[in-house]
């Protein structure tokens, strides 16, 4: 099948109970059994609620894997893969990684003697270099948030097989539509579903993506033990949300190609970045492992006075000021004292986020408005 037509059946059965189409939502807790430990294969709704099962179908589909688990956020699903490790043992991910990521890693994670190294993920000779006895783990996010950088995900496939390493790829910002990290060789494929596959702003939630059956062993053991599963009628709306992700994504892609090549003949802005620049330093290797760029982009203004990107944001007007992205709505944000607020500010600077740098999520809107807002704000 192709994405489309997945994103519509795949993993998805009518329910064998009634017939019913759409994937009723199961809101209960437990499950009649017949004689002790004689039951239809649901016990108890943290460890399975068929309402998940659907949806954790539908989201390996997509992403060509063989088994998916909800959690119910995107921390959660990170929370859940971390605790597969030891104290002592290491993970290498990028310096420019999502700020929750970097928080639960270096606020949570290192108090349980986990050690993370975050580096320059383009060049994969920073990564190698911290490679050691006790390194488990290497963390890709590609394009990443908010500078769209990209990482060549086939590339540390290869890396990590070679040292037995587990890649994981957080797809949040790419999702299945663009990019398929378990088929370039990653192990684990992450997601916030609260962004582009939910899609519409209505729910938190979390999903991991794997194809090895002892891996998903494992973390269906620290979801069903830790216990931070979704409720039913979230996953009622991602799946619904699912079923225009390619069509979302494909618009997304489109209004995000016509905002950065709008912004970048701009006389007030600086820099901009999206990786469909030719200019972009990631994009032979987007052109490569994506379908199309997608719908985020940053930029930053000329001169470095914070109050000129205040200003612009609190100018604009349909595009609305709020921490998240991926919705059909268009949001924009301030990296500096929002998502990446927890970043001490001269690890922000290192890593290339300015006082000024603007992240916009493109929404499905029409691109003429989204292009007209941005003029009004900008040259205010
Ligand atoms: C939002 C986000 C997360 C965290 O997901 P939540 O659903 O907010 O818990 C992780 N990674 C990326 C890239 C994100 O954008």
């Amino acid at each position: 099948m192709k994405f489309g037509t997945k994103a519509i059946h795949a993993g998805v059965e009518p329910d064998p109970s009634t017939g019913a189409i759409m994937t009723p939502i199961y809101q209960t807790s437990t499950y009649v059994q017949r004689s002790p430990g004689d039951n239809k294969g649901y016990e108890y709704s943290r460890t399975h609620n068929p309402t998940r099962t659907q949806l954790q179908n539908a989201l390996a589909a997509l992403e060509n894997g063989k088994h998916g688990l909800c959690f119910s956020s995107g921390m959660a699903a990170i929370d859940a893969i971390i605790k597969m490790l030891k104290p002592g043992d290491e993970v290498i991910s990028t310096n420019d990684l999502y700020g929750g990521s970097y928080r639960i890693f270096t606020r949570v994670f290192q108090n349980f003697g986990i050690k993370f190294h975050f580096t320059n993920m383009q060049d994969t000779a920073n990564v190698k270099k911290l490679i050691n006895e006790n390194t488990k783990m290497i963390w890709v996010e590609t394009p990443t948030n908010p500078l769209l950088n990209i990482i060549d995900i086939k590339a540390y496939a290869d890396l990590a097989k070679k040292h037995k390493l587990l890649l994981v790829a957080d797809n949040t910002f790419a999702t299945p539509y663009l990019q398929t990290p378990l088929d370039l060789g990653a192990d684990i494929v992450m997601h916030s579903l609260t962004k582009y596959m939910g899609g519409h702003s209505d729910v938190v939630m979390g999903a991991v993506i794997v194809n090895d059956d002892e891996l998903r062993k494992q973390l269906a053991f620290i979801q069903n033990a830790c216990g931070a599963t979704p409720g039913p009628q979230d996953c009622f709306l991602v799946l619904r949300g699912l079923k225009t992700l390619h069509l979302r994504m494909e618009r997304h892609c489109q209004n995000g190609r016509k905002v950065a090549e709008y912004l970048k003949e701009h006389p007030k802005v600086g820099k901009v970045y999206w990786p469909g620049f030719e200019s972009h330093p990631g994009y032979e290797i987007a052109q490569k492992q994506m379908l199309d760029f997608g719908g985020m982009v940053s930029f930053e203004l000329k001169g470095d006075n914070v109050d000129d990107a205040v200003r612009v944001l609190e100018n604009l007007k349909l595009f609305a000021l709020a921490e998240s992205l991926g919705g059909v709505e268009s949001l924009c944000g301030h990296p500096a004292t929002m998502t990446h607020a927890s970043i001490p500010r001269e690890d922000r600077m290192n890593a290339g986020l300015s006082d000024t740098l603007i992240r916009l999520s493109v929404g499905v809107e029409d691109a003429e408005d989204l292009i007209d807002d941005l003029a009004q704000a900008i040259s205010v």
